[in-house]
């Protein structure tokens, strides 16, 4: 389709390209920009390179993919020159690793930090995009790719009397670079999502007391976080292509799954259809991945209760009071929210020093100047720490006043939740590409593997409108509706869309966000696919002008 009722001659801009963020998508989109010969500049909030790897710098933040595919697949110098030093990285070594990558390949110069974008607006005569920041900077552009993030947002806890807390607040979404000694402290962690999970250990090791606030359980399984022999690195790095070869034909974008391997291992049956005492048996030769071995357990939601039972009963056999075991074991089904990977979780809570709050039982009133009070407790704390997680998918674009074509805005447009093609591209924002955005696999894969595609989709997309003298590429609005019905037929009537399933897949964590499915269930492999079907038919369902 082609849509030429715009005149471009003599367009100017400042640059071809703005790029919004410097997390593995910024960097990776400013490296091809340049290789194309094309001018871009990008603008980062934070004051250094690594985005999530950047903010999230709490105790125990680990990756839960191993660190030889959660990373740059696109050059094998840089595969040979970095050592990783663990199997799953921690938080410092992926921002270490992401800033050897930026200096390595000089992007830092095309960065400028400590901007936030606030406003993008399309200059409909000039297909030109006129980029406001913070800091008081204009900028334009004819494309802008949006490296802003899924998991970038952080969501601010409506929770009654959070800014009358005395003491010390700290956010796993912001963590302090310095750090934070919780020694001979009373501190409270809220949220057990993945980020909780995975600081609480940590914490109860430090405090003089902990109290974990849980509003709801977690399935956490045990990470096979360790590190790397240097025998063992030569090795891997030495298999790299074939590793990279197998990514690209998994549906999850990773293939050493390390920590999940059990879960993609041939089943052990039908739980439905195996006795109580043989399924305690797979548990008592699989531990906590055995609660999930069974070819129904993601498909038939009484099959997920029964191994969400068998999970229980790993909970029960780790945790030695038993109320607080009951507690701990989730209500909603497996599978509807990202795994996570944990050290020494479930032990934590035989610590004397840490307590569960079940906030199903005993809600938070409010939080006051000295603590936090529940209907039947006043805790007295030194320091909360927020794990309450982010507006993902959406909310770093819709906190960024964009306005397309008539000045709509994406915010508006997006009011009943996001529609996207593909998750690269808004009908009626022309030139603006959205990396990992909703419609596209992104969380549900290794996110690295599901960024390089997109950026080089889009890389390979300007070329395409360089060769063939064309200045605009939009979105169709019929093509864009028939991928979000197809998106959301993938999960209709499955586990993800439960409605017992509050997961933020759903955005079920932001008072007032529509319920939708937000990425796309149909896995890596069939979506590439898709994506390149589409650029090699001349970008088929989308309007280029
Ligand atoms: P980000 O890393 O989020 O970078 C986006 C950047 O854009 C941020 O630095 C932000 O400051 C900037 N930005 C956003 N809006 C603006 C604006 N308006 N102006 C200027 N700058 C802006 N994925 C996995 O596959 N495996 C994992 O183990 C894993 N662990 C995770 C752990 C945590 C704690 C979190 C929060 C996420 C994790 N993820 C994981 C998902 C992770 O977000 C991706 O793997 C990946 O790092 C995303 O890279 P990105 O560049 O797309 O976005
Ligand atoms: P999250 O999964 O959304 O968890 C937030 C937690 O805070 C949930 O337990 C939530 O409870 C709770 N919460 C939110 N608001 C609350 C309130 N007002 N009162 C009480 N509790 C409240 O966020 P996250 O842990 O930061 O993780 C987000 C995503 O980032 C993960 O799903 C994962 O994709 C990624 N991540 C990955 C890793 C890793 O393994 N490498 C680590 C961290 C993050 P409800 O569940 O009831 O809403």
């Amino acid at each position: 389709m082609t849509r030429d009722d715009e005149p471009h001659e003599g367009r100017t801009a400042d640059f071809d390209v703005v790029v919004v963020g410097a997390g593995f998508a910024g960097l990776y989109a400013l490296h091809r920009l340049r290789e194309l010969g094309l001018s871009a500049v990008a603008f980062e909030a934070g004051d250094g390179v690594g985005g999530t790897w950047y903010w999230n710098r709490y105790p125990g933040a680990r990756c839960d993919v191993e660190s030889i595919e959660y990373s740059f697949s696109f050059s094998p110098e840089i595969e040979q020159e970095w050592d990783w030093t663990d199997l799953m990285p921690s938080q410092p070594e992926v921002e270490r690793y992401l800033n050897f990558v930026c200096d390595r390949l000089d992007l830092r110069r095309e960065i400028r930090f400590s901007t936030r974008v606030t406003r993008m607006t399309f200059d409909e005569p000039r297909a030109i995009w006129s980029v406001e920041t913070d800091a008081g900077d204009v900028v334009t552009a004819p494309f802008v790719i949006a490296a802003t993030g899924c998991l970038s947002a952080p969501l601010e806890p409506d929770i009654p009397g959070v800014s009358s807390f005395e003491g010390v607040s700290l956010y796993t979404n912001r963590f302090p670079k310095e750090g934070f000694d919780f020694t001979g402290k009373r501190v409270g962690v809220i949220g057990t999502g993945s980020s909780g999970v995975q600081c609480i250990p940590v914490i109860a090791e430090q405090a003089d007391r902990l109290y974990v606030f849980q509003r709801s359980a977690a399935y956490t399984f045990p990470s096979s976080a360790r590190p790397l022999e240097p025998s063992e690195l030569a090795e891997l790095k030495a298999m790299y292509p074939e590793i990279r070869r197998q990514q690209q034909a998994s549906p999850a974008g990773a293939v050493r799954l390390s920590a999940f391997a059990a879960l993609f291992q041939p089943s052990k049956g039908e739980i439905l259809d195996t006795p109580y005492e043989e399924q305690l048996r797979v548990l008592d030769e699989h531990g906590w991945l055995g609660a999930f071995a069974w070819s129904d357990a993601l498909l038939d939601i009484d099959a997920n209760r029964a191994a969400t039972r068998l999970y229980g009963e790993m909970i029960r056999r780790t945790v030695h009071d038993p109320e607080t075991a009951a507690s701990l074991v989730p209500q909603y089904p497996f599978g509807c929210k990202r795994p996570i990977v944990d050290v020494g979780y479930f032990e934590t809570f035989n610590r004397h020093n840490v307590t569960l709050v079940d906030l199903k039982k005993d809600p938070i009133d409010t939080i006051t100047a000295h603590g936090i009070r529940t209907r039947e407790h006043d805790l007295e704390l030194d320091v909360i720490v927020f794990a309450t997680g982010f507006d993902a998918m959406t909310g770093a674009l819709t906190r960024v006043d964009i306005r397309g074509r008539d000045g709509r805005s994406l915010k508006d447009e997006w009011a009943d939740g996001p529609r996207a093609y593909l998750g690269l591209a808004v009908a009626g924002f022309p030139n603006l590409f959205t990396v990992t955005g909703p419609g596209s696999p992104s969380v549900l894969t290794n996110m690295v593997t599901s960024i390089e595609l997109h950026v080089d989709w889009i890389a390979d997309c300007l070329v395409y409108l360089r060769d063939h003298g064309a200045h605009t590429i939009e979105a169709d609005a019929d093509a864009q509706e028939a991928w979000v019905e197809h998106g959301a037929s993938l999960v209709e009537g499955r586990i993800p869309s439960h409605p017992s399933c509050n997961s933020w897949y759903v955005g079920a964590n932001i008072p007032g966000k529509t319920r939708v499915y937000m990425p796309y269930a149909g896995g890596h492999v069939s979506y590439k696919e898709q994506c390149e079907a589409v650029a090699a038919e001349g970008y088929d369902g989308f309007l280029v002008g």
